[in-house]
């Protein structure tokens, strides 16, 4: 198991996990319940697990506790079941324990997955599963986007950004990415069909970078990183644009949080700016999963991952995503199907 020790401040260190062996005794769930035992597959490294190890109550999901096994999106196994709805052998997506068995009694979010040799199983926390999920309520419902609008990516190699910019491309729209490498400015432009991409660490003025790729302005912001950039698209937006604030990753440490100066463009500019959660739009999943997946099928669209091998790879792959160690969606490999 992967074992939060205590709750987190700054920006996590693989120091504040640690391994832990436990038994967990693999006799079947109780009569009269509806748990299932299962062998989990894969597991998702997600940045907003990194508000779960705060001790802060306030938010829309409790955290962590410490002590107790970390736990998040994953792809498992069923090995036992007292629950009519799964049998011995199902694959299912949804919350499980970072470990490498668990016993889930909480089972009706989970998802029952239909092989399809045509989709890795990963991508059911990937491209099938929240981020992607995020990415298509993100663009379609907040964003309101039309056809050759110009839309704006941050953290866009990441495992939501990579889908919004593609579905922007498939839309219509002019899209720009930005990321922290490189590697990931060229998989923006040569893998993943970006118009234009630029490493956001190498631009000494955020503003002027945007003011380049966008001398029109920009019609549509996803961002998924806050502070300084948002700042700085707040300048770059044109008239009448939305802006979809997705997550905050650069702001994970609560004692060096960045002010937003540019706000007054909410007004003169009439943006419409509005936070949103992915979890209010599940009425929308299954029509998500049924474009998304045909998308990929006719090989519309691509998807990177980025694979750790092994449930002990779990802590320094969640703390890379706080310093863009990933290029992909970040995933566990826990064990072979
Ligand atoms: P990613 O796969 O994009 O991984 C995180 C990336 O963030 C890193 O690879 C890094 O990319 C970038 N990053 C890390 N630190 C900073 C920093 N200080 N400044 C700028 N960029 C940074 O993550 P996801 O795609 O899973 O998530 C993207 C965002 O969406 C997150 O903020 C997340 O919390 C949010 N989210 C929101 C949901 C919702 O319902 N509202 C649901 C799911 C995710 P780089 O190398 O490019 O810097």
């Amino acid at each position: 198991q992967v074992i939060l020790k205590g709750y987190v401040d700054e920006v996590p260190k693989e120091t504040d996990m640690e391994m832990k062996v436990s038994k967990l005794e693999l006799k079947p769930p109780s009569q009269g319940s509806s748990a299932i035992l299962v062998k989990n597959l894969y597991l998702s490294c997600d940045p907003y697990m990194r508000g779960r190890m705060r001790d802060f109550h306030g938010s829309y999901i409790p955290p962590f506790v410490p002590g107790k096994a970390l736990e998040g999106f994953g792809v498992s196994k069923v090995i036992y079941s007292d629950n009519p709805n799964f049998k011995a052998g199902d694959f299912i997506s949804g919350f499980t324990g970072w470990e490498e068995y668990s016993l889930i009694l909480k089972t009706d979010q989970l998802r029952k997955i239909q092989p399809d040799d045509q989709v890795p199983l990963s991508f059911h926390v990937g491209l099938l599963g929240m981020p992607g999920f995020t990415a298509y309520a993100g663009f379609y419902e907040v964003c309101s986007p039309s056809k050759g609008e110009y839309v704006f990516v941050s953290a866009a190699s990441g495992a939501v950004g990579q889908l919004v910019g593609q579905l922007a491309k498939l839309h219509g729209c002019y899209v720009v990415g930005s990321a922290g490498s490189k590697e990931k400015v060229d998989l923006l432009k040569n893998k993943l069909g970006f118009d234009e991409a630029f490493n956001y660490k190498e631009e000494s003025d955020l503003g002027a970078a945007l003011k380049r790729y966008f001398p029109q302005g920009i019609d549509i912001y996803f961002d998924n990183v806050g502070g300084e950039m948002l700042d700085a698209a707040l300048l770059n937006m044109r008239i009448h644009g939305r802006i979809a604030i997705c997550g905050m990753v650069s702001q994970q440490s609560l004692s060096n949080p960045k002010g937003i100066y540019n706000l007054f463009c909410l007004i003169s500019k009439r943006i419409r700016m509005q936070g949103f959660l992915q979890s209010d739009y599940l009425h929308l999943y299954s029509r998500f999963l049924e474009l998304v997946s045909s998308y990929y099928k006719q090989g519309k669209i691509v998807y990177i991952e980025d694979m750790n091998e092994g449930l002990e790879s779990a802590p320094s792959a969640f703390v890379g995503l706080f310093h863009g160690k990933n290029v992909g969606k970040q995933i566990i490999r826990v064990a072979r199907e």
